[in-house]
């Protein structure tokens, strides 16, 4: 019996040309970024696992590189930042900033003006009067006579309060304004990320940016999965989505960074038209799309938030290709009818 069966083992290696047989192989791996958990996963089939770790290893490096580099460019709390040197500058300078800087600035004049203002992202005198970024997290509303200030401000604000020239130059009207990319950010590392791994090779990643996630290739023969959060049950998970090769998902919640005072709930996404955290109904927005530009989609999860449910659902029927699914104070789920399929 013996000799037969070595016989079989050595017929079996020429036939397969000597090489072991293909295996799944998933790799996940986790920074602290951007404030935030960011996780690459990235799938394949190989027969050449410790070639393919290699190179995987070099390609999400890669990736979180350009991720910082977005964080390094669009971050109000970095000192050598473009947008601290924006906000630094004399009200009414012109200011050459980046194209990558000129695409998500862009992007946010936009968002404004499709969400009638709901997104706004030069609320940043706003931000810091609130604190929600500030390493010591609030625990109680700011002065009400500040708030009022400067909303008295912003309406007697020239208009555009932040303009955006042709040649790349920027101006920032008067101190109600100032530059926090706080709603854009993820959409533009997303947007890098991606294309750095596709660049190196990589055909099957998931890209995940503390619960907002973009999706390249598949994961085996499967769609990729992704969980969304429960707003109200920490540690919980609402539904689980399938995304398929390009497609994002976005969620805004007001459980990201909130505090509780007096019973009532103050968290960090502002409406810009009460300068207090948007109280629309709405307690989480998920959006969806497979644009190939995940930036104006994290615009969007902003912007539905401060709109509510109606107003919000309403705007977005001028964006084609986007989706939403909702949840409003009693917990219930809104979604519009192309939101991907659900899994319980
Ligand atoms: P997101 O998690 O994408 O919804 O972004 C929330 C962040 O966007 C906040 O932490 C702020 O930095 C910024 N932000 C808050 N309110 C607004 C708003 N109304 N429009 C645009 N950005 C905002
Ligand atoms: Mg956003």
């Amino acid at each position: 019996m013996r000799p037969f069966c070595c016989w079989l083992c050595v017929m079996g290696l020429l036939v397969s040309g000597c090489s072991p047989p293909a295996r799944d192989l998933e790799q996940t791996t986790t920074r602290l970024m951007m404030g935030t958990l960011v996780t690459i996963t990235t799938f394949t089939t190989t027969a050449q696992p410790q070639q393919w770790q290699e190179r995987e290893r070099q390609a999400v490096a890669a990736a979180f590189t350009a991720m910082e580099q977005v964080e390094q460019m669009a971050s109000r709390h970095r000192d050598d930042s473009d947008v601290t040197r924006v906000n630094n500058a004399p009200r009414g300078e012109l200011v050459v900033i980046p194209d990558g800087l000129v695409q998500m600035v862009r992007t946010g004049l936009e968002m404004s003006h499709r969400s009638g203002g709901a997104f706004d992202q030069g609320l940043l005198p706003l931000i810091r009067l609130w604190g929600f970024s500030e390493p010591l997290a609030p625990t109680h509303p700011p002065d009400p006579t500040a708030i009022q200030r400067w909303l008295t401000q912003r309406q007697q604000s020239q208009q555009p309060a932040i303009q955006l020239l042709p040649d790349a130059r920027l101006v920032l009207r008067d101190d109600s304004v100032g530059l926090d990319l706080g709603g854009l950010a993820k959409g533009s590392a997303l947007n890098r990320a991606l294309a750095v791994l596709q660049q190196q090779g990589i055909d099957h990643a998931l890209v995940n940016i503390g619960g907002d996630i973009r999706a390249h290739g598949r994961h085996g023969n499967r769609p990729w999965r992704v969980a969304i959060q429960h707003p109200r049950r920490e540690q919980h998970i609402l539904t689980t989505v399938e995304l398929g090769a390009g497609e994002s998902i976005f969620t805004s919640g007001d459980y990201e960074r909130f505090f509780i005072h007096e019973g009532q709930r103050y968290h960090h996404i502002l409406d810009p038209a009460t300068g207090f955290p948007a109280r629309s109904g709405l307690i989480s927005v998920s959006v969806w799309s497979r644009h190939d530009s995940s930036l104006p989609l994290d615009g969007w999860s902003t912007a539905l938030l401060v709109l509510g449910a109606e107003r919000g659902l309403e705007m977005l029927r001028s964006a084609t290709g986007i989706e939403a699914l909702l949840v409003n104070e009693q917990e219930e789920i809104i979604r519009t009818a192309g939101f991907p399929a659900i899994q319980r």
